[in-house]
């Protein structure tokens, strides 16, 4: 994005159309730090600080965020009901390139959830080959079997409708009822399926840790830009 021009800077980040970014410009609203008004014309480069409004421009394109999704939250943009981007600033949704999630989390599921507007970051994440670990709490209707750990670690169970067996994945037993599961694939509800495949029920999910990055610091519904030390923690 750098050498963009402001105007086109601006829009894409969601500000309004064009005509109306221009406006902006033309109330002296867009200017840099030290308070000198900038031109719709002007060129964008990383190192400017600029207001709009006064307030800090939002981040420019190359922008990855975690969220701690809470339970009754959609992951998408479109669906009615509650959905992620009701609980980022209301231009996020509006940005070009959109800023999507990686992945995504079921309604009822809590927990950590990656966004960006970087199409070429999301798919080395989600790349299968990565199998990057993701950690799920699970709470379960039923009590556990016993056999639960060794049968996700070998590699062989074949969730319904499908047809290759699921890879390894390890099973931490905290209780009768609960249990710490890390995968290193997402298919379609799969610790849902999983657990469905022994008989038993899950009640709670949450994601607490995706590679090396957790929740630490947030409260459901809170989120924070992930910088790119953050962004090493998933390779
Ligand atoms: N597995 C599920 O079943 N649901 C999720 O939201 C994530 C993983």
């Amino acid at each position: 994005m750098a050498g963009v021009k402001l105007l086109k800077l601006l829009a894409n980040l969601g500000y309004g159309s064009r005509k109306s970014v221009m406006t902006l410009f033309r109330d002296g609203a867009v200017t840099d730090a030290q308070g000198e008004v900038m031109y719709a014309d002007d060129t964008w480069e990383p190192e400017m600080q600029l207001l709009v409004d006064g307030e800090p421009m939002d981040p420019p394109p190359g922008l990855s965020l975690m969220l701690y999704k809470p339970t009754g939250y959609t992951c998408s943009s479109k669906d009615i009901g509650r959905l992620i981007y009701d609980l980022l600033p209301p231009r996020y949704k509006l940005r070009s390139p959109a800023l999507s999630s990686v992945g995504r989390l079921d309604k009822d599921t809590s927990g950590l959830l990656l966004m960006t507007d970087d199409g070429q970051l999301l798919h080395r994440i989600v790349a299968p080959k990565k199998h990057l670990p993701k950690v799920y709490q699970v709470t379960l209707a039923e009590d556990l079997r016993g056999d639960e750990a060794e049968l996700f670690a070998a590699g062989t169970l074949v969730l319904e409708g499908e047809t290759t067996p699921l890879k390894p994945a390890e099973l931490i037993v905290h209780g009768p009822r609960s249990a710490e599961l890390t995968l290193t694939e997402g298919r379609y509800h799969q610790v849902r399926r999983m657990f469905a495949a022994t008989g038993n029920h899950v009640t709670a999910l949450h994601r607490s840790r995706i590679g090396g990055l957790d929740l630490q610091g947030l409260e459901p519904g809170q989120w924070r830009t992930l910088g790119s030390a953050d962004i090493e923690q998933l390779f």
